[in-house]
């Protein structure tokens, strides 16, 4: 870059501009996983769609790729680069309710918290994810798994509209009738094709108060409890959420301080229906066992969806895998039980999550999103303190992604993958065919590939493209 580009982007921008020698520019470059340690050229904190179309358009002049921050918590770094200009949208947190019409538009800069806050104030909410501090953005863009997926499915199954800049600094609108591929390509498709700007969701009657909380098992329990678990899922009513967690109970006010430190297999229980039906809907999860510890009690919604928080603050070193299996037979159980048993740090989890009812209720070619099998996501979380554990963690993670892979699906959730993961698998959760059709509207959106921080997926070439953007006006 020229000496004066920066000052150039100042020019422009309502926001913050930190280049290499400004003070800040090393908290702005920083990541949710302390294993990913990037300098970007620039970092652009735009204050509204204005300065990312600004953003945007600098660095095509200035031929530099872009990586687009939303909440900064992708585990693999896909929200910085090296040498590029990270578009920061961490100032663009705003949430706007329509009571009436049941919808939420959503900033793209915006945390999960952000969003319940807003629409728990119409008694309603977005099925996202299970923690207050992740981005809206990147979650909704690769799926989005969370306790509301048996009901309303994932997260970008919620998804009404989506405002986006794209690379030539253009802004337009995806929905069902307006570029429908776009539409199709940002629910499941990630950060391919632009750079959202705000979201609009379908919200729900929910809360504000909840049941929730963890039942407690000893991990020499564990196979008994994940069969407990297969089969409570198989009929339990749509609006509870149960999965099992191997994790060694943490130094918190609800673990009783003998069981502190041990190694545990939980159950995570939510349950967000009517709050009369509330304590039968869990009766036969606390009557099982009996667990060590039953942490069970009612909670506001907001503070169930930021009671994971403390345990997975930023700034540890993180190293992560997942994969979808089929069933939870004799096999699975058996290896799931063996690696809860053999956690490599005190903070690692395995959450085993199940994948089904209204999430697999959408029709395989509705969204970009490829996985539409019931099933369990597995999903290896392991973080660590000390940089000295890093190899022996990574290593311990990979043994256990592949074994996870000699009896799953051969899918991962992108969403919850690490920065090496083969592009093979990253391909493969599209399929071909759905990659196809993927790269078209990539072609369409970004032909130059400018936006390669993300599971990328290369422009198609040759006829290329789907041709909406020549037919359709510009958003107003
Ligand atoms: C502690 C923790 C808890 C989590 N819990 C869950 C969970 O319960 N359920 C679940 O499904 N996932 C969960 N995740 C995974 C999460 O969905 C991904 O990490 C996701 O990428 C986070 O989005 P972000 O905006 O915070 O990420 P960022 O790192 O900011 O962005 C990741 C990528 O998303 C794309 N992106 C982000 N913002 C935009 C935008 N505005 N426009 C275009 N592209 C954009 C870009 O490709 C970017 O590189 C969790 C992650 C963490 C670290």
């Amino acid at each position: 870059m020229k000496a004066d580009a920066l000052d150039r982007l100042r020019g422009t921008l309502l926001g913050e501009v930190l280049g290499p020698r400004d003070a800040g520019y090393d908290t702005a470059r920083r990541v949710y996983n302390a294993m990913i340690d990037k300098r970007p050229a620039v970092v652009a904190k735009c204050l509204g769609t204005a300065d990312v179309v600004h953003a945007v358009r600098f660095a095509r002049e200035e031929g530099l790729p872009i990586a687009v921050r939303g909440g900064g918590h992708s585990v693999a770094g896909h929200g910085t680069c090296d040498d590029g200009i990270v578009i920061d949208l961490s100032l663009m947190r705003g949430v706007h309710v329509d009571p009436v019409r049941r919808t939420v538009r959503v900033q793209g800069g915006a945390l999960l918290g952000d969003v319940d806050r807003e629409t728990q104030l119409h008694g309603l909410a977005i099925p996202t994810g299970q923690m207050s501090e992740t981005g809206i953005a990147g979650l909704t863009l690769n799926g989005g798994v969370g306790m509301m997926l048996h009901k309303h499915g994932l997260t970008c199954d919620n998804l009404l509209s989506a405002d986006m800049v794209t690379v030539d600094g253009e802004l337009v609108t995806a929905s069902a009738d307006s570029r429908p591929e776009l539409f199709w390509a940002l629910r499941g498709g990630g950060g391919n094709f632009g750079v959202v700007t705000s979201f609009e969701f379908r919200a729900h009657p929910v809360g504000p108060m909840m049941l929730a909380g963890f039942l407690a098992h000893p991990v020499e329990r564990a196979e008994e409890v994940l069969e407990f678990l297969r089969d409570f899922n198989a009929t339990s009513p749509a609006h509870l959420s149960a999965d099992a967690v191997f994790t060694h109970a943490p130094e918190a006010d609800f673990v009783p301080a003998e069981f502190q430190g041990m190694p545990l297999v939980n159950l995570l229980v939510r349950y967000f229906g009517p709050m009369e039906e509330a304590w039968e809907a869990v009766r036969p999860l606390r009557e099982f066992g009996p667990p060590l510890y039953d942490s069970m009690g009612p909670m506001p919604l907001v503070a169930v969806q930021s009671m994971l928080d403390p345990f997975t603050p930023a700034g540890n070193l993180h190293y992560w895998t997942s994969e979808f299996v089929p069933c939870l037979g004799v096999e699975q159980i058996d290896a799931l039980a063996a690696l809860g048993r053999d956690l490599p740090s005190s903070l690692t989890s395995i959450n085993v999550h199940p994948f089904d009812t209204a999430a697999t209720e959408v029709p395989p070619d509705a969204t970009a999103f490829a996985h539409r099998q019931d099933s369990w996501l597995i999903h290896v979380i392991c973080q660590w303190l000390d940089e000295a554990d890093s190899e022996r963690c990574r290593a311990w993670v990979k043994e256990a992604g592949a074994l996870l892979k000699t009896f799953g699906l051969g899918n991962t959730y992108l969403n919850t993958t690490s920065e090496d993961e083969e592009t093979d698998r990253v391909r493969a959760f599209w399929d071909e065919r759905r990659l196809a059709r993927l790269a078209k509207v990539k072609a369409e959106y970004d032909p130059d590939n400018v936006l390669r921080f993300n599971h990328n997926i290369p422009p198609a070439t040759g006829e290329s493209a789907v041709g909406e953007r020549a037919t359709e006006e510009p958003a107003s």
